[in-house]
């Protein structure tokens, strides 16, 4: 449904170049939900524009189910669904309003295809002569998804959908993207959260303009080569200190409340570590070792690029 190929992008700073997006390539297959997950600055929305027309890139081909995004761009936006990452709504405008205005931008009505939307629309109608401005951000962020699907997309583009949403919303949100997905629609979400991977079909992780890797969230975790622990104990700092300096650790990092240990799978005895540990004299020690998470993967693969 989607090709990127060798789909590069440069900004112009004032007098700093700097390259936003360095020879993308991936694919996205029809009804696939595809995360593209990266800190900020990453380059998500970047290629996102690249990829609703927006912006042009410098280098690369976009085709969209079988359309060239730079020469066939009218046809990309009829059946492309695009919500921007910040609010795009018209603030002054109600509910209502907002969602006939994009439904007549696209020479549709919302009766058309209100099957589409109806199971989020429906949780915004006691609201609809409200001003989209005094909405809260789970709100918004429906009505942003029902004027992104009121011309019914084959595809679409959703820029951190979920930033800045509630946790409660934010379930809500991919519950919403599952029914679409089930509905044929492939999807393209872009996201900060590595928790979120898992919800996706596949997942591409990209960092300073570069994919680091394309697949589902189970390879990624599958690919990760060495052994994590949890660690824990009642001295953060000094463990996090002690830790390094033990021989066969690669690397030992706060991850919420544990640090994430993380070594070789030759050459790292378990009982020994432990042992150096109390002779440091750390008490309350928690020790297990756990599956590697997305977040675990993409800080190994940063390192590795
Ligand atoms: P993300 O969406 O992942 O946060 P962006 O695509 O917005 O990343 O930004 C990627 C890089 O390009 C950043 O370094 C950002 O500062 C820069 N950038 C983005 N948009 C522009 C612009 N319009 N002009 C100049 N630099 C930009
Ligand atoms: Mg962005």
């Amino acid at each position: 449904m989607i090709n990127v190929s060798n789909v590069s992008k440069t900004y112009q700073q004032e007098k700093l170049k700097v390259i936003a997006l360095r020879n993308i390539n991936f694919n996205i297959e029809k009804g696939e939900i595809f995360g593209l997950i990266g800190p900020d600055g990453a380059g998500k929305s970047t290629l996102i524009r690249i990829l609703t027309s927006l912006i042009l890139a410098d280098e690369g081909e976009v085709i969209i189910d079988g359309k060239n995004v730079v020469t066939e761009y009218q046809h990309i936006r009829q059946h492309a669904g695009y919500m921007p990452g910040k609010f795009s709504l018209y603030q002054d405008l109600s509910v209502e309003e907002n969602l006939e205005f994009f439904a007549a931008i696209f020479n549709t009505t919302i009766q058309q295809n209100y099957h589409l939307i109806k199971d989020i629309y429906q949780q915004l109608e006691p609201f609809k002569e409200r001003k989209a401005g005094a909405l809260s951000g789970g709100m918004k962020q429906k009505l942003a998804l029902c004027c992104a699907l009121i011309h019914k997309p084959r595809v679409l583009f959703l820029d951190e959908p979920t930033t800045g949403v509630d946790a409660v919303s934010r379930k809500e949100f991919w519950i919403m993207l599952k029914r679409l997905k089930a509905q044929g629609i492939t999807i393209l979400v872009s996201t900060p959260y590595m928790d979120e991977a898992a919800l996706c079909d596949r997942v591409g992780l990209i960092q300073n303009g570069k994919i680091l890797a394309v697949d589902s969230p189970s390879n990624i975790t599958a690919g990760f080569p060495d052994v994590i622990y949890a660690l824990k104990s009642e001295d953060t700092k000094s463990l996090l200190k002690d830790a390094r300096e033990f021989n066969g650790i690669i690397s030992c990092e706060p991850f919420g409340e544990y640090n994430h240990v993380v070594c070789k799978k030759d050459g790292f005895n378990e009982t020994s570590f432990m042992e150096y540990l109390r002779s440091k004299n750390h008490s309350g020690l928690q020790f297990e070792k756990i599956e590697p998470s997305i977040e675990d993967c993409f800080i190994y693969l940063m390192n590795q690029n």
